[in-house]
Order: structure tokens, then sequence, then C-alpha cells
């Protein structure tokens, strides 16, 4: 790997200050935000984090209500603790430590998430992650759909020397592949080194690529140490990216390719114009988005 050809850190962004989604989610909110950082990291839209989080023991289940989705997907990733999830086409799950649930709302759907039943009842750390993934204009309208992921399915590349692992949820590295479908190109990766280890990644130039510090201290193309809970978005230029971990880490990396298309956004929903949001508002009111007991 030559250092030439390094993909430059555009900003290392630390965690936002929190706020709550419902009860049960307490979020760093990364993007989107006033610095329009959502343009810069499409095909991603947002990205909530619920940094380690001690919950106490609750009766009542804690998390967000019967609420809906159109235009993109939701990408649930447990790190610590489990969410429990039910939705308006029927399907229901829970998301265990280390896996994924990644849906589609697509024409739109109802849903509702809160931390799993017996997880409420004895509390402990809940680590979570979930990025909204925008759908090109032509597959907002897909029916919705479900894709567990357990971590045990995904794509395994073992570094050397028990060094670590990148775990492929979406896309692949190094012929590696991830089991998660996706409407355009994306990498979704849990890259897990241990301290002294590295891992090189390379991305097509024009692909935007951020990565989350779920856990640890690294360094970022033998330059820059990148704490836990912070950000590191990637310019546009250069191919290759080394990570060092400095602690033993976990990173979440996100890469795909950009979809160049109009963003009309407002709360649940993500559409190209604001035509199209006033539709969503008008399905929803009507029912067409289903039913689901709250
Ligand atoms: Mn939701």
């Amino acid at each position: 790997m030559k250092k030439e050809n390094f993909k430059p850190i555009d900003s290392i962004i630390p965690p936002p200050p929190i706020h709550w989604v419902g009860d049960g989610f307490r979020v760093h909110n990364f993007f989107p935000g006033p610095q329009g950082l959502e343009t810069r990291i499409s095909p991603f839209f947002l990205l909530d984090y619920n940094s380690k989080h001690l919950f106490l023991p609750s009766e009542k289940q804690r998390g967000v209500g019967v609420h809906p989705h159109r235009g993109f997907e939701t990408v649930t990733i447990a790190y610590h603790g489990m969410v429990a999830h039910n939705d308006s086409t029927g399907n229901s799950g829970v998301i265990g430590e280390g896996d994924v649930q990644w849906m589609t709302a697509g024409s739109g759907i109802l849903h509702k998430e809160y931390h799993e039943k017996n997880f409420s009842k004895n509390g402990g750390i809940f680590q979570m992650v979930q990025l909204w993934v925008n759908l090109p204009a032509k597959y907002k309208m897909t029916s919705p759909k479900y894709q567990p992921i357990l971590k045990s399915e995904m794509g395994n590349y073992k570094i050397p020397n028990n060094g670590g692992n990148v775990f492929v949820i979406a896309g692949n590295y190094l012929n590696v592949k991830g089991p998660a479908s996706t409407f355009s190109p994306i990498n979704l990766y849990n890259v897990v080194l241990k301290s002294g280890f590295s891992v090189d990644l390379s991305f097509p130039e024009n692909y935007n690529t951020g990565f989350l510090i779920i856990d640890g201290e690294v360094n970022i193309n033998e330059t820059e140490v990148v704490k836990e809970n912070s950000y590191v978005l990637f310019k546009n230029s250069g191919n290759d990216i080394k990570i060092s971990a400095i602690k033993d880490c976990t990173v979440l990396v996100m890469n795909g390719e950009p979809i160049n298309e109009p963003l009309a956004y407002y709360g649940p929903f993500l559409m190209n114009t604001k035509e199209e949001l006033q539709q969503a508002f008008e399905d929803y009111q009507n029912g067409l988005f289903g039913y689901l007991d709250d």
C-alpha cells in the first residue's frame, strides 16, 4: 500500500450532544445535519448512534412506538443489548448482540422498535447503530422487506496471526462477500482489530466513505489518531485506507456509490420531491401503510 494513494481524511467529527429517540435510544445524530453531511455520505442518509449506555432494569419496555417510513432502508446494528422489532407486513424478530437487521421500508411500512423484553427486565449496557440507506428513485416504491443478518452469517475475513476480523455485512472485502442484498453498491463492514494489528482497505475514488469508531482507538493512514465514538469522513480522492489499532477496536466502515438525486426529507420519509413527501403523508394518513398494534 503506497502512501501516495491514501484516501485523505476530510474531517473527524466528535460525538454530537445526545438526544432521545422515544425513551429507549439515547443517540448521537451524526447526519443529516446543518453542515449537510448527508450529501457527502450518500447513499447513507442518517446515522443515529447509541454509544455505550447503562440502562437500569425496567418492567416497561423502552423504545419507540408505531411509526411509518417510506423511501429508504433502516439498518440496525446491535453491539450491546437486544432490540425487538415488529412491522405492519407481519415480520417480527429480535436483533441480538452482534446481529444486524436490514429493513427495506420502500413504498411504506409501519414498525416499532423496543428493547427486548428480558434485556429491559435485567437492564445492562446498550450500544446500537441505526443507519438509514437511501434508495435510488426507481426503487423508492419497492415492496417492503426484511433481512435479518446474524453475526454468524456475515462474511468473515480473518486477519492473519489472529489479528482480528473484517465482518462483511454488505458488499465485499478481498473476495469475502456480505449477505445483505442492496439496491445500490455498498460496502458495510465491522472491522475488529486487536491492539497492534492493522488492516488495509481499498475503495473506488468516487465512493463516499465514513468510519464510526465503535470501540477502542485507531490510527488512520499512519497519521491521525481517532478515539471511540468519533466519526471519520474521507475525501473523494485516493483509494486506500489503513486502520491500525492502538487499542483493541471495532470500526463500522460505511462505503458506497453516491446516489446523485435530489433529497426531500421530512421526519420518517425520504423522497426526491416535496410532492412525493406530501403523497407519503396522505398515503400514511389514508392507511395505505397497513396496520400495526401499539
Ligand atoms: Mn423506525
